[in-house]
């Protein structure tokens, strides 16, 4: 199954989200069913994010954007096990500090974005600037709905002058699992921590936000930068279908080994073939003077 084509925004058509069910599972009804399909696309993330590190050519882009407790985090930890940690950065991004506000809304962001070679992921995100922005009016109008321009030239830059492939990923749940999950954070003392009453204060924000996510999907989803909204209830679907997504970004990149940058037969003949030569002469030395030493070197 080829979810990017299910789960893609199509560009510049409007969506509505209460159209898509959050629980759905495609056709498996476990995660033990969906277990080994999910491990043959991490097997492939694995072999071909290395193989991108290898190569420096390309690079990828994974925008993870949902609501409270949508599971970016869980989205990274499981994204980020199948891959070598030398070719990957996470960026986490909160409230703007006060040196970012006294910039444009990118100016924070650029410096994240990933070297050729190298998977960055994007934990919450520029977008922020306007479903946040948007909902409790920290800009006015006319500022965040420039924004969306202003974000679809910044990928594009990126697709065209540093060959980066974006992925953008909206994790949905529904309010009925936001609040489950809440309620197992305050039941589990190890994850009283992730606890915040904001958490519960932007619940009634909800709407909003619906409404602020399908104006990003309408006007930012591209086909060089394509939203995908994941049905996320389920923790264990949501790791099946973004890691095909991420699997198949790869393959479609067409990575090669990289070529030598140097003559491997020179090199053979030079260090390799020379010192075998050198080692058959040694051998066929008596033993002392193999040794290197002096028969009589203490007399
Ligand atoms: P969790 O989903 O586990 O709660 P989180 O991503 O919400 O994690 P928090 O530290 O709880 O992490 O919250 C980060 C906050 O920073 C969010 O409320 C988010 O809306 C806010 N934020 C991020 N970027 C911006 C921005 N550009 N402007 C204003 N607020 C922002
Ligand atoms: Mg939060």
């Amino acid at each position: 199954m080829d979810y990017r084509k299910l789960f893609l925004a199509q560009p510049g058509k409007r969506l509505k989200l209460a159209k898509i069910d959050p629980g759905y599972h495609g056709k498996h009804i476990t995660e033990k069913q969906a277990d080994a399909e999910t491990q043959r696309h991490r097997d492939t993330i694995s072999t071909l994010q290395d193989l991108m590190y290898s190569e420096a050519r390309h690079s990828l882009l994974i925008v993870l954007q949902a609501m409270d407790a949508g599971g970016k985090d869980g989205t990274v930890r499981h994204a980020m096990s199948t891959m070598n940690p030398i070719g990957t950065i996470v960026t986490s991004f909160k409230q703007p500090a006060v040196e970012d506000l006294k910039h444009d809304f990118l100016w924070r962001v650029h410096p994240h974005a990933p070297a050729k070679g190298m998977v960055a992921i994007f934990n919450r995100s520029h977008y922020e600037d306007v479903l946040v922005a948007r909902v409790h009016k920290l800009v006015p109008k006319d500022v965040w709905s420039a924004r969306y321009s202003a974000i679809n030239d910044f990928e594009k830059l990126l697709r065209h002058e540093n060959n980066t492939h974006i992925v953008k990923l909206f994790l949905y749940i529904s309010p009925e699992e936001q609040l489950k999950r809440f309620a197992g954070r305050l039941a589990d003392p190890a994850r009283n921590w992730k606890i915040s009453e904001d958490d519960y204060r932007e619940r009634e924000f909800w709407d909003a936000y619906v409404k602020a996510y399908e104006a990003v999907f309408h006007k930012t989803s591209t086909r060089h930068a394509p939203w995908y909204i994941i049905p996320s209830d389920h923790k264990w679907f949501r790791n099946l279908a973004i890691s095909q997504i991420v699997a198949a970004t790869l393959q479609d990149m067409n990575i090669q080994t990289p070529k030598p940058q140097v003559d491997l037969a020179l090199i053979n003949r030079q260090y390799h073939q020379a010192e075998e030569a050198e080692e058959e002469q040694d051998a066929s030395k008596p033993a002392a003077a193999r040794s290197g030493k002096r028969p009589n070197a203490h007399s």
